[in-house]
């Protein structure tokens, strides 16, 4: 037995499914899931030593690559200052400072230490703040496991979810909660406008992912992007951008500088925590100032503002912020992707490819899907087999067809060259 199944086995016994988070456990590729001892720039260790180039960096946080010694020497240095005190420190005011500099929408700006946390937090308070309970999502979005937010919620929601019209997608969520979140189809502008016409003067917020991530990559189109801003600007409605894995991975300014819309409030997780257990949600100061301990609408965290987290993710945006950062991240991605369809290509297999910044969708299908709908009808089942041939040959893809991959800045020409030579004989072995 390797040591990878020894472990799975013990974990199962004190742990549901033996991982801390479904997705982890490879339901939907099957086999025994590789638990990592150490992880070094593009590259991480499993249990049986077996060397992986990593294509999910912590699901996106590590967009420097692991341990990068500036990140560990800044966490080391707060690490003997002991790691919380439940009481402010500056690191938190430079952390607003910058992030309301990079993200210019964001005028105010709350540290928390999840991406639900941040959604949950943004969705009550844009409830608070307009007095309206409905609530607008697109159908494969994943934000957090907020109960009202477990409506056809993508990521490891999409494989478990009930297909009945609006029933929620996981158990344990009240029907009496799910009657307030309206399901949309994404990039679908005729649906979005008839909702907003009957349901005028009652939609408190609409929340999406601007380039969608958990139902594997999809882009909106500008129209959907423009539709969005201008039916909530018309209806006094909360646009929420969750960037949550967007921010700070698809460009500096998130995907909102991308699509040229200033959300009313923007959610913000992964990169900007380096790893750390961090998040953020922010934008409009006349909302904010709606957030507790100056208005009605509560939200706390004991470990909000976390120092080393601080310290963590103000390391990482040092490193993120140099000149060239993204311009040199964007083509490495572009390269990494376009490499892939050539070589699927030369072995006959039906690929399409397509990346925005540091984040890049696989898909077994002739043209790059635009909604949850043509994900679904994408060859999961040679997803499924190529997932496990590029494992085999030391690359460690999302263990799902419903997830975007992620490239780091420590993903040279070199490793490229590695993963190039590992899509060859995969591709080969799946046309095969
Ligand atoms: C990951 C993610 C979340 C949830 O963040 P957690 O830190 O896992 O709670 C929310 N929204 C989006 C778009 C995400 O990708």
């Amino acid at each position: 037995m390797s040591k990878n199944e020894a472990l799975f086995l013990r974990a199962q016994k004190t742990t549901p499914g033996g991982v801390n988070s479904p997705v982890r456990a490879f339901r939907q590729v099957g086999g025994v899931p590789r638990f990592v001892k150490r992880a070094q720039g593009a590259y991480f260790w499993d249990a049986d030593d077996k060397k992986y180039i990593d294509c999910i960096g912590s699901w996106g946080p590590m967009i420097v690559g692991h341990a990068h010694p500036a990140v560990v020497k800044a966490v080391q240095d707060a690490a003997v200052n002991s790691f919380s005190y439940g009481a402010p420190t500056e690191g938190e005011i430079v952390m607003a400072e910058r992030i309301c500099q990079l993200v210019p929408s964001i005028e105010q700006v709350r540290l928390v230490s999840s991406g639900t946390e941040a959604t949950m937090s943004a969705l009550r308070l844009a409830r608070g703040f307009t007095g309206r309970d409905l609530i607008i999502k697109f159908e494969g979005c994943y934000h957090g496991h907020a109960d009202s937010l477990l409506v056809k919620a993508g990521s490891g929601m999409l494989t478990f979810a009930d297909s009945t019209q609006n029933a929620p997608s996981s158990g344990g969520v009240p029907q009496d909660l799910v009657k307030h979140t309206l399901v949309l189809p994404y990039n679908d502008v005729e649906a979005l406008e008839l909702a907003f016409k009957q349901n005028a003067g009652k939609i408190a917020a609409l929340i999406v992912e601007p380039i969608a991530g958990n139902m594997n990559l999809i882009q909106p189109s500008a129209t959907f992007v423009k539709a969005m801003r201008d039916l909530t600007t018309k209806e006094g409605a909360v646009l929420i951008y969750d960037e949550v894995m967007t921010g700070f991975r698809v460009a500096l300014g998130g995907a909102q500088s991308l699509h040229g819309v200033q959300p009313d409030l923007t959610c913000l997780g992964k990169v900007m925590g380096g790893g750390m257990p961090m998040a953020a949600f922010g934008g409009r100061s006349d909302i904010m100032n709606k957030l507790a301990p100056i208005g009605n609408v509560y939200q706390a965290g004991t470990l909000s503002g976390n120092p080393l987290a601080v310290a963590a993710g103000l390391a990482n945006l040092d490193i993120i912020t140099q000149p060239g950062f993204y311009e040199c991240l964007g083509t490495q991605t572009k390269k990494f992707v376009n490499g892939l369809a050539e070589r699927a290509k030369q072995a006959g297999v039906t690929f399409s490819v397509d990346s925005v910044g540091g984040m890049f969708g696989l898909y077994f299908s002739e043209k790059i899907p635009t909604s949850y709908a043509d994900v679904t009808a994408s060859d999961i089942e040679a997803f499924k087999k190529f997932f496990h041939l590029m494992l085999d040959n030391g690359v460690y893809l999302a263990p799902s067809a419903y997830e975007a991959g992620f490239i780091s800045i420590a993903h040279d020409d070199a490793v490229l060259a590695e993963m190039f030579s590992a899509a060859e004989k995969s591709f080969a072995a799946l046309a095969r």
